[in-house]
């Protein structure tokens, strides 16, 4: 949160609006801690929302058109409240006019417009999940501005929904679930099996460096595509193979794995042991936070980009090289790439009294071998959306 961005929302939005905004909500953006890939095979994540955000300003309109302005692009769009359509030239707007469709469906179409004005620090498109963000703080600005009031998984999975069809990116449930259960001082704890989502407390002494290394590798939905359906062949092998039912990858423990990787495709067998191995690895680290053991904590974090580097093959060099130069600096306890990868960000665990100096060290090996710095910002678990007045 960020007292000044709040109030330079609120001084914008009453120079165009002529009017005070009546709601304001509050969403954060998020990092993936541990579990890759794991939501498209029913696994587990241990995520964090952070303390980068987007506000969300709103008031009632007595007519029925609805009014939004993207804050710092000073872009207005207008719109029939109860009719939204997909804009292709304001993108920005469809994650809002998305979330606006979905609860008018759940709630029934407002016959009352609204003026509306958002503002935010997520750097957009580097992996923080700006877009979720936004569509969570739009859903709990309106709810309140309507008396609406959906439960929390609802309004994550309208902010989800606003993204596949009104943004058109397919995305998992993680962004929008983090974004609203996101708690401070503590991780998100995710069952992509039972939509469960539970904060694990966070020792106080560490902290996360989110490093944009703003590299972009071609070809990356069909190198997607290619690691959902390896994982798909591989959890139907495991169905024949196991003596117990499997439904997914998540059902498939690292021994099984180990016991029959020999009879399985090759590049099936490499796959799936990714997921499986970060579904062992997000339930030891929830273990190891009860413990309060950050170091074994961020052990599990150099494992995890080793299976991503070694068996999913989603990192490249850039995120190697952070991981790397990681793993030589004073305080850092574990580095791994965070989200989809072969490219965007990569998270480092650090101790907080060695953060800025580690930041610095990171920015510098990175220019080292690539000209310019990647860019590190320091990460904090914080709580999740919330109307803020
Ligand atoms: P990420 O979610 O990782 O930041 P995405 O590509 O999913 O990346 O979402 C970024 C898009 O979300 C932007 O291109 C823009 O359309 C929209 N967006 C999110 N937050 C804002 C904002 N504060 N101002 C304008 N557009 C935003
Ligand atoms: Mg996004």
């Amino acid at each position: 949160m960020s007292d000044e961005i709040l109030r330079e929302l609120t001084e914008k939005f009453t120079a165009a609006y002529g009017r005070a905004p009546e709601i304001v909500s509050y969403a954060p953006g998020r990092i993936e801690v541990l579990g890759n890939h794991t939501d498209y095979n029913e696994g587990y994540v241990l995520s964090a929302a952070i303390n980068f955000g987007t506000y969300f300003a709103v008031a009632g309109r007595e007519d029925g058109e609805a009014r939004l302005t993207a804050g710092d692009l000073m872009e207005t769009v207008r719109f029939p409240v109860a009719a939204p359509e997909r804009s292709s030239d304001a993108m920005w707007s469809n994650y809002v006019k998305g979330c606006l469709a979905g609860l008018s469906e759940r709630f029934g179409a407002p016959a009352r417009g609204f003026d509306a004005m958002f503002l935010g620090n997520i750097p957009l498109g580097s992996g923080l999940s700006s877009s979720a963000a936004l569509e969570c703080c739009a859903t709990f600005a309106l709810s309140r501005l309507y008396g609406w009031e959906p439960s929390r998984l609802e309004m994550a999975k309208i902010g989800q929904r606003a993204e596949h069809e009104w943004a058109g990116v397919k995305c998992g449930l993680l962004d929008q679930a983090t974004s609203v259960f996101g708690e401070k001082d503590s991780l998100v704890m995710s069952d992509f099996r039972s939509n469960e989502f539970k904060p694990v407390s966070f020792p106080a002494d560490v902290c996360f460096l989110m490093c944009n290394t703003h590299a972009k590798h071609a070809l990356v939905d069909g190198a997607y595509n290619e690691r959902r359906e390896r994982c798909e062949r591989a959890a139907r092998f495991f169905a024949a193979a196991l003596d117990h039912p499997v439904a997914a990858l998540r059902d498939v423990s690292w021994d099984e794995w180990l016991a029959h990787r020999g009879e399985m495709d090759e590049l099936d067998a490499k796959r799936s042991a990714h997921p499986i191995g970060e579904d062992e690895r997000v339930l030891a680290g929830v273990d190891l936070l009860r413990e309060g053991d950050a170091a074994a904590f961020g052990r599990l974090m150099f494992e995890s980009h080793e299976s991503s580097r070694v068996y999913f093959e989603n990192s490249c060099p850039e995120l190697d090289t952070v991981v790397d130069a990681a793993r030589g600096i004073p305080g850092v306890l574990g580095a791994r790439l965070s989200g989809g990868g072969f490219g965007g960000s990569a998270v480092v665990l650090v101790n907080r009294r060695d953060a800025e100096a580690a930041a610095a060290a990171l920015r510098s090996a990175y220019a080292h071998r690539y000209g310019e710095p990647c860019d590190v910002r320091l990460v904090t678990c914080s709580a999740g959306a919330r109307i803020v007045r």
